[in-house]
């Protein structure tokens, strides 16, 4: 029965057969006060941002290759118990990313591409520890980062992957050329911000969101935080995103809903 629903899922979707999708447990973030998200502490009892990091495989055998979408909060914070960075947000982190790779027999060293959504200090915690993959990221969020250094990223944990090799981008990116896997630009949040499209047989595609919405409010309500860069680039990004949505009738997983990621198969499971 099963090979049958595979033929017919992959005929409904146009998904490669061989992409696999790993969703990992990179920490929380919990806020006393939600304001800054554009949302008043009143209208939802959510106070807790899941922090996940993605590995996509694609291809099989000695083909396989290995793209990591954000790396979670600092590596340095795994297994310390609740930490405070700032008043008002506690930070916890269970188990460092890499480790979580060891387990499914993945090293550092065997993840050829790395791509976030953005530099936030929460999106590339471990990013330090692939300074051998291929780093693609859009333009703008390399001068803002890497060039401008601009106060809102931690650069000390993006810094190491400077010498990386790099794929400069300036917009939507086909990753393996296949139309399976593709890096779509939504600038807004930060000048360079991203989402991920992994055209999967089940549950068909899905928009891995990156910072685009922060709660499931934030998309009803097309709110937009005090701290993004640029408020109308993010209105812009939240139609373009929408449209394409539609057009691929894709799910979006908003990258910090707690809710969602309590319903998801994280690693060892994998999505393919
Ligand atoms: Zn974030």
């Amino acid at each position: 029965m099963r090979w049958w629903f595979l033929v017919l899922s992959l005929a409904a979707t146009g998904a490669a057969a061989d992409v696999r999708l790993y969703v990992f447990d990179c920490g929380s973030l919990t806020f006393d006060d939600i304001g800054a998200f554009g949302i008043d502490n009143a209208e939802t009892p959510v106070r807790t941002l899941f922090v996940p990091c993605y590995l996509v495989e694609h291809g099989t055998g000695a083909d396989t290759r290995r793209l990591l979408f954000d790396a979670g909060l600092p590596a340095a914070a795994a297994g310390q118990g609740p930490v405070t960075p700032e008043p008002g947000m506690t930070m916890r982190y269970e188990r460092a990313l890499v480790d979580q790779l060891r387990s499914i027999g993945v090293a550092p060293e065997d993840v050829d591409l790395v791509a976030f959504s953005h530099l936030h200090f929460d999106h590339v915690g471990s990013a330090a520890a692939f300074r051998s993959a291929e780093h693609l990221i859009q333009a703008a969020e390399y001068q803002a980062g890497f060039v401008d250094a601009l106060p809102v990223y931690e650069t000390s944990l993006f810094t190491p992957l400077a010498d990386s090799p790099r794929r400069l981008l300036d917009g939507d990116h086909d990753v393996f050329g296949d139309g399976s896997v593709r890096l779509v630009s939504l600038p807004g949040h930060t000048p360079g911000h991203q989402a991920l499209l992994v055209r999967l047989a089940d549950p068909g595609p899905v928009v891995l969101s990156g910072d685009m919405y922060h709660f499931r409010l934030s998309r009803q309500e097309r709110r937009v935080p005090v701290f993004h860069t640029d408020a109308e680039a993010t209105r812009a990004s939240m139609e373009k995103l929408e449209a394409l949505l539609d057009a691929e009738g894709a799910e979006l997983w908003i990258e910090h809903d707690q809710a969602l990621a309590e319903t998801l198969r994280l690693a060892p499971s994998y999505y393919q």
